[in-house]
């Protein structure tokens, strides 16, 4: 052991935040790539060439996923006051135009209180809480009490993107039967909304147009064997795909998170196979990690541990995610152990890092957790521009991938080196 340490030391994982930031603004650049769109394959042959030029084998594995495009959003108030409007991914479109009067109901969703028949209804998300993040439960509840639509007022300057999905972990539930056109607006929307309701007139013009095709993407790995027999592996992930462009934090910032590591540790030489992940379809339900879990568990691979990191280049503290889970399970604890370990990394290297939990949902990592994976999440859920085109690679720092990397480095060349014996707490 005292022999390793002399081998490598800390000082060596120096991750350069200048290629992290090089790395943001070439994939922002490469257009959209929400799964299947031709940005994620464009993404895709980025990472995989960056992978072969490291010199490690590549594993390219095709899936199909759930693709969504957005053709048309737009919202009229009163006949000629266009609010500015996205739609959460995966929404039907209206058909044909909807116009029907509005009906306020605040951030409550007991759509059986109200009358909302023939009518579009309007919520307010009065904080950052994400409570209306997951729509799908919503919309098929307007739908069978007859409204015609939903708008969602976000408390931000902006609108967001979020998610038609039910939000369940169950990726057989992941869409509800029946469902109603819904869009979101701003807060200057929301305002103007407010002033209409208050004058006793709201009319609401609805025109959407989206597409919800099955598209081909592709699991992209990177492979760093490991010494001789060993079957164990450790992955280190990001999913590439994104809500709305450009994506910078996220999750750019996770994919050169990941670029990063391979190039610091890749000449290493460890017991345990390294796998760089770059996966598709994170957004809503991550069923693009549920086809990687499928993919590990087709191998005879042993994970010994899962890294994810998704979102790390704005915002706050750096932290982990404690608990985490979606809206109908249980929160899922990331190994306490692995966090442990990177914990002593941080400290080791002088950085700071923190704990969070998280109800609303979970990442990629979420998948591998359902498969017993031990895993751990870099994130810092508090960018005010999360799932808006305000998401640039002006607003990112390369300094915070940095960190997050730069402590993932250490703590992957010691339990690699068989160093750390790992997961042994329960
Ligand atoms: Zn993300």
């Amino acid at each position: 052991m005292g022999e390793h340490m002399n081998v490598r030391t800390p000082k060596q994982f120096v991750v350069d935040a200048r290629a992290v930031t090089r790395h943001i603004e070439a994939i922002c650049g490469l257009g959209d790539r929400f799964a299947g769109e031709p940005g994620d394959a464009a993404v895709a042959d980025y990472v995989a060439g960056v992978f072969e030029e490291l010199d490690l084998s590549l594993d390219r594995t095709p899936i199909s996923v759930t693709g969504y495009r957005e053709e048309r959003c737009s919202v009229t108030l009163n006949g000629h006051q266009e609010l500015e409007a996205l739609t959460p991914y995966y929404t039907r479109g209206s058909e044909t135009r909807i116009q029907a009067p509005g009906v306020f109901l605040g951030d409550d969703q007991r759509l059986d209180r109200y009358d909302v028949a023939g009518k579009v209804v309007v919520f307010e998300e009065t904080d950052e809480s994400f409570d209306f993040f997951w729509l799908g439960t919503l919309a098929e509840k307007a739908a069978d009490a007859g409204a015609v639509g939903i708008i969602t007022i976000h408390p931000l300057p902006w609108p967001y993107r979020q998610s038609m999905e039910t939000g369940l972990a169950d990726l057989q539930q992941r869409f509800a039967d029946r469902s109603v056109p819904t869009v979101c607006v701003a807060a200057a929307g929301g305002m103007r909304l407010m002033r209409a309701f208050g004058a006793g007139k709201c009319d609401i013009t609805l025109d959407v147009q989206t597409a919800r095709p099955t598209v081909e993407s592709d699991l992209v790995i990177g492979l760093q064997a490991g010494r001789g027999e060993s079957l164990e592996r450790i992955v280190l992930m990001a999913h590439r795909d994104f809500a709305i462009a450009p994506g910078a934090n996220d999750n750019g910032s996770g994919i050169a998170a990941v670029l990063e590591l391979a190039r610091v540790l890749k000449d290493l030489d460890f017991d345990a196979t390294i796998e760089y992940v770059s996966l598709p379809s994170e957004e809503g339900s991550a069923p693009g990690a549920a086809a990687y879990v499928e993919h590990l568990q087709a191998s005879s691979a042993k994970v010994r541990a899962a890294i994810n990191f998704d979102m790390l280049a704005v915002g706050g503290r750096l932290r982990l995610v404690e608990g985490a889970g979606w809206p109908n399970r249980k929160m899922r604890y990331h190994a306490p152990w692995l966090n442990a370990l990177l914990d002593e990394s941080a400290a080791e290297l002088g950085y700071e890092l923190g704990r969070l939990d998280l109800a609303w949902g979970v990442g990629d990592n979420g998948r591998l957790m359902e498969a017993g994976i031990p895993a751990a999440w870099f994130h810092k859920p508090d960018d005010y521009r999360y799932h808006s085109r305000h998401d640039k690679p002006e607003h990112v720092d390369g300094n915070a991938v940095k960190a997050a990397a730069e402590i993932t480095a250490l703590a992957v060349w010691r339990l690699a080196s068989g160093l750390e014996s790992g997961g042994h707490d329960h």
